[in-house]
């Protein structure tokens, strides 16, 4: 299935007590920072490893094997490099058992072309799903951009279009999902249309590429990439009362 900027979160009702704790060690308190201290996905360093496991059987045939793995190579490798020192990593494993994740060809009859996970979904539906009409040589949609699509989920990030104006919703023909439970997601930048995680708007689009947008390797980065440097209250007689500070960033509202 997040727009970068949107976390499924059960981490929301922990955002507040990371808020708190970062207020009380003296530190300009971040949104971001308090969702990195607060989030259960693939927090540590060793959790930001992520292997996968081919199913290599599942797949009708070795030329279609060999473009998966081709692409999902590259799609991992964009991930990887817009933000090096995130330390996320995703390495594929000769054997299933070492696996965070499998990747697993079935036939749905294009219900989707590839279907990710939540990781806030149970262990066992961590699954990378790809049907065989991704392999269609006319579709619209970019291959390696499909998988960077569904990587986005497997970091746990939500649609983009979840939060798209209602007016736009309904004309886009974006029948799934809406943004209706506000304990759900956590905005980690504005709405933007333009992100790898947002639908494209009924068929006016031409191809559609899962690109990442600006905002899209800012959420990222703001996620999983290097702690903010934490900035001591000036003064030192006056911290640790847990009290925020006049103009503290207040935690992201969770629409
Ligand atoms: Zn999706």
């Amino acid at each position: 299935m997040i727009g970068v900027r949107w976390l499924k979160a059960r981490a929301a009702r922990w955002l507040g007590v990371a808020m708190l704790a970062v207020m009380v060690c003296g530190a300009q308190a971040d949104p971001a920072f308090a969702l990195r201290v607060s989030t259960a996905y693939w927090k540590t360093p060793q959790d930001k490893i992520l292997h996968y496991w081919i199913d290599a059987g599942s797949f009708p045939d070795a030329d279609q094997l060999a473009l998966l793995r081709a692409n999902l190579t590259k799609a991992t490798d964009d991930w990887e490099n817009i933000c090096r020192d995130c330390g996320i990593r995703f390495i594929e494993v000769a054997n299933r058992s070492d696996a965070t994740f499998l990747v697993v060809g079935v036939n749905v009859q294009r219900a989707f072309l590839a279907d990710g996970f939540n990781p806030s979904d149970p262990r066992d539906k961590w699954v990378l799903k790809i049907d065989r009409s991704y392999f269609n040589p006319r579709s619209r949609f970019d291959k390696i951009g499909v998988l960077r699509h569904e990587l986005g989920h497997i970091l746990g990030y939500r649609h983009e279009q979840i939060v798209a104006p209602e007016d736009r919703f309904v004309a886009c023909g974006w029948k799934t999902e809406r943004n209706t439970d506000a304990a759900s997601v956590i905005a980690l930048t504005a709405y933007d249309p333009e992100s790898l995680m947002h639908y494209p708007c009924g068929i006016e689009a031409e191809s559609v590429l899962f690109g990442f947008s600006p905002l899209d390797i800012d959420g990222h980065r703001r996620l999983y990439g290097p702690n903010p440097v934490a900035v001591a209250v000036p003064d030192a007689a006056s911290p640790m009362t847990g009290a925020p500070a006049a103009g503290t960033p207040q935690p992201v509202s969770a629409e």
